[in-house]
């Protein structure tokens, strides 16, 4: 709740007026808050990107959905043409017959457009021989022409081995599955953790309080269940240290966008580390020169990314005007009446051709996505 006072410089105390339509004399609901900015800025719509882009961060299955996440496939290149999208990395493939349904509907029927990444499923490991299972698995998947692995948050939070324990990102039954991916040349884009504020006390001070009240199964501060969240990025920089020869991509900016210069550390420590910009434009656009920074010191480990799904204008839209404009306090997900992962705006990072050039495309394609 917000409280009601008076407005600064206002010495004499003299209350607001109450609005006629409001339920309350003295306090108005932090839900019921819109507030409108009154600054007014310049304002550029980038409806397409300097250069062709490849959205290294998407989900085109049907694991997470009853039916495929884009039913409507042709609105969906519809959309890619119209923004100037190359290709998307579909991180959904699954393994077996799954994957091969995948392939088929996306990369086979449109070449180029499309490269499809495949899991391995971690609740083979409560079988005694799992780690070799996987390995059979993950082989299978190469030979089907999955063109990645995709590593979910599930595990080092949910997935348990036959003992019932935890299986943390570093366990070494993981590390022998990521280094064969990395004798086959498949790239592993690896989700670890979930937002800090997730990890923190659910409380007023919780910058994500809004979200996970709506969200609760999104709160993983209870320790009793759950590791911390540095616990989860050590066991992270251990596995990218244990596969080295394995290229690794960081989804959500490395699982860290809160703090950049963590991230930059990261990079630096392993050369085999690279992040996408997936699902954290509220992040990134809220510290926008430490963005930039993070860009120039690896200018060729930063892959654009949306994680959204299914893909719609604005959401393209948006993330060009965050990358090559230095437009103000803009809205990061304009069709949301509450910014929904914190009530804050964004400041573009307006970053030079060059750099554009490799975030939208050059780093992605080097990487063979
Ligand atoms: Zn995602």
């Amino acid at each position: 709740m917000l409280g009601r006072r008076a407005p600064p410089g206002d010495s004499d105390g003299m209350s607001l007026p109450d609005p006629v339509d409001r339920p309350s004399r003295s306090e108005l609901s932090l839900r019921e808050y819109r507030p409108r900015p009154m600054v007014r800025l310049p304002r550029h719509e980038v409806p397409r990107p300097v250069v062709p882009v490849i959205d290294a961060h998407n989900h085109l299955g049907r694991w997470l959905s009853e039916d495929w996440m884009t039913p409507d496939l042709p609105g969906l290149l519809a959309v890619m043409d119209a923004h100037g999208v190359e290709r998307l990395v579909n991180l959904d493939g699954r393994w077996g017959e799954e994957l091969s349904a995948n392939l088929a509907r996306y990369d086979r029927a449109h070449p180029g457009r499309f490269t499809t990444f495949c899991h391995v499923d971690w609740a083979r490991l409560v079988e005694p021989d799992g780690t070799a299972s996987l390995l059979a698995q993950l082989e299978d998947s190469h030979r089907r022409g999955a063109r990645g692995v995709k590593i979910w948050k599930d595990l080092g939070l949910t997935v348990r081995d036959g003992s019932g324990q935890l299986v943390r990102p570093d366990d070494p039954r993981v590390v022998a599955v990521v280094r064969r991916a990395g004798e086959l040349e498949l790239p592993v884009l690896i989700h670890v953790a979930d937002p800090v504020a997730f990890f923190e006390p659910l409380d007023e001070h919780n910058e994500r309080l809004e979200e996970l009240a709506s969200m609760p199964e999104w709160w993983f501060g209870d320790r009793d269940r759950h590791p911390t969240f540095d616990a989860l990025m050590a066991a992270l920089d251990v596995l990218v240290a244990a596969a080295d020869a394995t290229t690794f991509i960081g989804a959500h900016v490395g699982c860290h966008a809160e703090d950049l210069s963590a991230v930059s550390a990261m990079l630096h420590r392993r050369p085999n580390f690279h992040v996408d910009l997936g699902g954290r434009l509220a992040e990134i656009g809220r510290q926008p020169r430490a963005f930039a920074r993070l860009v120039t010191e690896h200018p060729t480990r930063v892959l654009f990314g949306t994680d959204a799904f299914p893909l719609e204008a604005e959401a393209l839209t948006v993330a060009y005007r965050f990358l090559e404009t230095d437009d103000e306090h803009f809205d990061y997900a304009p069709g949301d009446e509450v910014p929904p992962q914190g009530r804050w705006a964004i400041a573009g990072a307006q970053l030079p051709a060059v750099q554009l050039e490799a975030v939208y495309r050059g780093n992605a394609l080097r990487l063979g996505l």
